[in-house]
C-alpha cells in the first residue's frame, strides 16, 4: 500500500510523456521475475510505454528455431525499433546460435555501452571510487565469426575492421561523452603489435577526437591499460574499444564496482536499439523471487533515457541508490554489518518504488536532464583512394620443416616481375636468411613482389598461381598486396 501511495504522490507531479512502443520479452530462467520488477518499478515512475511482448530464448530454441526468436518476432521489432530484454538460457550442445549476436548484426546495433559503477560504502567493491562506462564496438573485429582450417596444424579467425564500423562507434563514443556531461574519452588498442586494424582504430580516434576539443583524450596499449583500469578504476571515465577487449574488459569492469548482477547494458544502432542486463537467467536460482533486478533495471534506465524519457529515468535510478543506500538489498549483495533488509526481488521492487521521488544523500544522485541518448552519427564523407597492386602473398600447405629447401625451389618461380622476396612461418621471416631456431609448422607464407612495385594486371598472379600449382605447391589462400595512395596496404614481417 505505502508504495502504491508513494507511487501516485510522486507521479502526480510529472511530465505526462506520450507512450513510446517498445518490444518486450521476459526470457528465462530469472527473466520473467527480474522483468516484471523492473516494468512495475518503471511504471510506477511515470515511464509511458506501449509494450509488445514477444517469445524468445529457450522454447523457441527446442522448437526447432536455431536463432532462438520467433520469426513474427522481427515484424514487432522492425515496428517498435526499441528492445527490452531479459536474459534467456541457451540450450547446451551446438547448433544454436547466439541470439545476442543474431540481433546485433541484424539489427545493426554497433555500439554496446556498459556503464560501470561503484557503490561503496553500500555495496562491497575494492574500488570505492568508480564511474566509467566502457562503449564496445559490436559487430566487427574477430566476432565476424570468419574461421577457417587451413592446414593439418593451422587455424586461422580473419580479424576484420572496417572504417565505417570504427568511424561510427568512436564518433558515438565522444558523442555519448559530450551528450552524458562526461569529461575524458580513452582508447584502448593493440597497436603496437596489430598496426593496420588497430592502428586504424587509433588513428580515428585521433583524427574523431580532435573534433572535441571540449573534451580530454588519451590512448593505453589494451594490456596495460586494462591492468590500470582494474587496479585505478578512477583514472578512466568513457573508454571506447575493438569488440574482443570491449567485451572482456566490460565484464572485468562490471565485476570490480562489486557485482556484475549490479550492470545494466545498451546496444545502439542507427535505427534499433536494445536494452538488458549483463548477467544470464541464473536458472539455479530461477522461480525463488531471490534475484536482484538491479541490471535489468539499470538497462531499463538507459531505455528510458533513449526514448526520451529522461526525467522518468533519473526518478527510477535516483529511487534506486536511495534503496541501496538505506541498506535494502537483495541476498547477492547483503552484508552483515552494511545490509539493513535482505529482501526478495518482488519486495525490493516495492523498496524501490516507495522511494520514488526520493534522492540518495551519501551516493551521487544522477541527473538526465540534459542528456539526450538519441543523438545522430555522421560519418565524414572521403574521397576515394588510389589502389595499386604490389604483389602477392602465396599461402601454402608444406610439410616439410625446411624453409631453406622451400625458399630454392620456390625462387626459381617468376612471373613477368613478379618474383618471390621472402618466405614466412606464422609471421616470422625463416627466408632468405630465417633462424635456424626458429620452430616452422606446415603453413607458410611465399611473398611475391613486382619489379618497379607496379604489376601489370592481376593476370600475373593468376599465372603464377598456375605456375606453383604445377610446380606440385598446395596453394590454400593469397592476399593481394596493394598500394593505397602511397602507403603499403600490407605489414612487414617480423625480423623483415
Ligand atoms: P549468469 O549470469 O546467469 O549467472 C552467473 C552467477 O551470477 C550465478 O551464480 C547466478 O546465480 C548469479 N546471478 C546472475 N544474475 C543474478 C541476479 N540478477 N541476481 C542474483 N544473482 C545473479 O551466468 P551463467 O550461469 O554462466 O549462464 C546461465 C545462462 O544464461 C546460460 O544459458 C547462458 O547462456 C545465459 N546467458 C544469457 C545472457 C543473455 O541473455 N544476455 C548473458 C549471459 C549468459
Amino acid at each position: 500500500m505505502i508504495a502504491t501511495n508513494a507511487a501516485e504522490r510522486n507521479l502526480a507531479n510529472i511530465t505526462k510523456h506520450k507512450p513510446v512502443p517498445i518490444t518486450m520479452a521476459y526470457g528465462d530462467g530469472i527473466g520473467p521475475e527480474i522483468m516484471e520488477a523492473t516494468l512495475r518499478i518503471i511504471q510506477a515512475a511515470g515511464a509511458a510505454l506501449d509494450i509488445e511482448t514477444i517469445e524468445i530464448g529457450e522454447k523457441v530454441y527446442l522448437n526447432g528455431n536455431s536463432a532462438g526468436i520467433d520469426p513474427s518476432a522481427w515484424d514487432s521489432l522492425r515496428r517498435t525499433k526499441v528492445f527490452l530484454k531479459a536474459p534467456i538460457t541457451t540450450p547446451q550442445g551446438g547448433g544454436f546460435k547466439s541470439l545476442n549476436v543474431t540481433t546485433r548484426k541484424v539489427l545493426g546495433l554497433y555500439a554496446n555501452v556498459r556503464p560501470c559503477v561503484s557503490y561503496h560504502p553500500f555495496v562491497k567493491t575494492k574500488h570505492p571510487i568508480m564511474d566509467v562506462v566502457i562503449v564496445r564496438e559490436n559487430e566487427e573485429d574477430l566476432y565476424a565469426g570468419i574461421e577457417h582450417q587451413q592446414t593439418d596444424e593451422v587455424v586461422q579467425c580473419l580479424k576484420l575492421m572496417s572504417r565505417p564500423g570504427t568511424e561510427k562507434i568512436i564518433r558515438y563514443a565522444f558523442e555519448y561523452a559530450k551528450a552524458y556531461g562526461r569529461k575524458k574519452v580513452t582508447c584502448f588498442s593493440k597497436d603496437n603489435i596489430m598496426k593496420m586494424t588497430d592502428g586504424m582504430f587509433h588513428k580515428i580516434f585521433d583524427e574523431v577526437g580532435a573534433e572535441y576539443p571540449e573534451l580530454e583524450k588519451e590512448h593505453w596499449i589494451v594490456d596495460i591499460g586494462a591492468a590500470k583500469l582494474a587496479d585505478t578504476p578512477e583514472a578512466f571515465d568513457v573508454i571506447v574499444m575493438p569488440n574482443l577487449y570491449g567485451d572482456i574488459l566490460s565484464d572485468v569492469a562490471a565485476q570490480i564496482t562489486g557485482s556484475v548482477g549490479l550492470a545494466g547494458s545498451a546496444n545502439i544502432g542507427d535505427g534499433f536499439a536494445m536494452f538488458e542486463a549483463i548477467h544470464g537467467s541464473a536458472p539455479r536460482i530461477a522461480g525463488q523471487n531471490k534475484a536482484n533486478p538491479s541490471g535489468l533495471l539499470l538497462g531499463a534506465v538507459q531505455m528510458l533515457v533513449h526514448i526520451g524519457q529522461g526525467d522518468v529515468a533519473e526518478r527510477v535510478q535516483n529511487a534506486w541508490l536511495k534503496t541501496l543506500e538505506d541498506g535494502v538489498h537483495t541476498y547477492d549483495i547483503y552484508k552483515e554489518g552494511t545490509s539493513k533488509e535482505r529482501l526478495g526481488t518482488k519486495e525490493f521492487a516495492d523498496a524501490v518504488i516507495a522511494r520514488l521521488g526520493q534522492k540518495p544523500e551519501q551516493l551521487k544522485p544522477v541527473d538526465y536532464s540534459k542528456s539526450n541518448g538519441n543523438f545522430k552519427i555522421t560519418l565524414k564523407e572521403r574521397p576515394a583512394v588510389e589502389k595499386k597492386l604490389v604483389g602477392v602473398d602465396v599461402f601454402l600447405h608444406w610439410k616439410e620443416r625446411d624453409a631453406n629447401k622451400l625458399g630454392e625451389a620456390l625462387k626459381n618461380i617468376q612471373v613477368g616481375t613478379l618474383k618471390m622476396s621472402m618466405i614466412t612461418n606464422r609471421g616470422t621471416k625463416v627466408y632468405p636468411d630465417g633462424f635456424p631456431e626458429t620452430f616452422c609448422t606446415d603453413h607458410w607464407r611465399v611473398r611475391f613482389k613486382c619489379e618497379g612495385e607496379m604489376c601489370n594486371s592481376y593476370q600475373a598472379v593468376i599465372s603464377l598461381l598456375g605456375e606453383i600449382h604445377k610446380a606440385g605447391y598446395d596453394i590454400i589462400k593469397t592476399e593481394n598486396l596493394y598500394k593505397l595512395d602511397g602507403e603499403n596496404g600490407f605489414t612487414a614481417a617480423q625480423g623483415q
